[in-house]
């Protein structure tokens, strides 16, 4: 079986799961507890937290460990608009976030807020336009990911932060699929808060960080203990957390500008089998360098999605009909209705398949191949 689907979730990179387990073995205590064996333990969230924080340029003190990118979403969004919403009662996100993030949207609007969806183009790209003449007085929050988990288009972060640094609005990114592959210093872009989530780099799942720059402060989304300087209680777990770090630790810089390339490459590979066998296709989204180039979304006139999906898997290759979060709803994206419009045969004759750290040339080879087949099968069925 080869896996193509690492906008779902990573593999864990060995050295992460030789770190947990070491941890799991040697380090049990509780991190809040003040005996040898919590003092233990705090000395690994310490030492992690640390590795975390340098990987954005934050200070420590604002890494907010979470269970992942969906509780720092829903945190930075619901915390921030109860917290504020005597200064004002306007949002603005985009219509292609995560889930994570428009469910929370959906909630403050039943509550009274007013939120701006800004639209995406045909790359799934939103203009800086639009998102001025969305900016008012009454704005006090924009969410804006810093690229797209559907169709890997990114979004104009920095141009967007540096707008925001004379607002009251504090700005938050989703910058779950961007951080294994982007180098993020979050003073350089005016971020206020960013989410990210560990197992999308080869980390374990279940563990992640909400960045939250000093001053900019709210009550806890989750009520108890005093953990995380006050601002997230429950017990930690030094364990994911040691992972969590091991795993930013392997991704260096220049790892990351290695892997864009490296899966651009893939992108160009798979395109020239199917043109070379004369398989008709479009890329959604956009097909440029400096893309999120580890997702890849492909249209292929005639074929469902559902058909290509399954048979793909039949064949030995785990690829998604979209997000993971929403495969099993079978409702079209989000992503792909905004971009082309729920009447866009698109919309149900798409993949997407994405590249990881443990894919090779060999992989896209067998993929490519399997994938003209496949889409040559289901043509001549469908035509039959
Ligand atoms: N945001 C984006 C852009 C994502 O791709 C994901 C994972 N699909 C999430 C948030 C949520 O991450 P998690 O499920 O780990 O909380």
């Amino acid at each position: 079986h080869i896996y193509l689907d690492n906008a779902a979730t990573t593999p864990m990179a060995k050295k992460v799961i030789e770190t947990m387990t070491t941890q799991m073995q040697s380090d049990f205590g509780n991190a809040s507890s003040t005996h040898w064996f919590g003092r233990n333990a705090r000395a690994v969230m310490d030492d992690s937290r640390a590795v975390l924080a340098k990987s954005i340029n934050a200070n420590p003190n604002d890494i907010v460990i979470t269970s992942g990118a969906t509780e720092a979403n829903n945190t930075a969004i619901m915390q921030t608009a109860h917290a504020r919403a005597g200064l004002g009662k306007h949002i603005i996100t985009t219509a292609i976030e995560h889930l994570s993030v428009l469910k929370p949207m959906a909630q403050l609007e039943k509550e009274g807020f007013r939120v701006t969806y800004l639209p995406v183009n045909e790359e799934g790209e939103i203009s800086l336009a639009d998102f001025d003449a969305a900016l008012d007085d009454d704005t006090i929050l924009v969410s804006i990911m810093m690229g797209n988990n559907e169709v890997g288009s990114r979004m104009p972060i920095q141009q967007i932060g540096e707008r925001l640094v004379d607002h009251q609005a504090w700005f938050h990114t989703d910058a779950t699929q961007a951080f294994g592959l982007l180098d993020i210093d979050v003073d350089a872009l005016h971020v206020d808060m960013l989410s990210v989530s560990a197992h999308k780099i080869n980390g374990p799942k279940g563990i992640g960080f909400l960045y939250r720059r000093t001053g900019i402060n709210f009550p806890p989304f989750l009520r108890g203990g005093e953990q995380e300087m006050k601002r997230r209680a429950g017990t930690e777990n030094p364990p994911a957390v040691a992972g969590f770090a091991e795993a930013v630790r392997l991704i260096t810089s220049q790892e990351k500008a290695d892997r864009q390339a490296k899966y651009y490459g893939f992108k160009e590979q798979i395109m020239h089998a199917l043109k070379a066998a004369g398989v008709d296709f479009k890329v959604n989204g956009p097909l440029k360098p400096d893309a999120l180039n580890h997702v890849f979304n492909l249209w292929l006139p005639g074929v469902s999605t559902y058909a290509l999906q399954t048979n793909l898997d039949l064949a030995g290759f785990a690829i998604s009909g979209g997000s993971a979060c929403t495969a099993g709803s079978l409702e079209p994206s989000h992503v792909l209705t905004a971009m082309y419009g729920a009447d866009s045969p698109r919309v149900a004759e798409s993949i997407r398949v994405s590249f990881g750290a443990f894919n090779t040339t060999m992989d896209i080879v067998q993929f490519s191949d399997a994938l003209v087949k496949i889409v040559n099968r289901l043509r001549k069925k469908a035509n039959a």
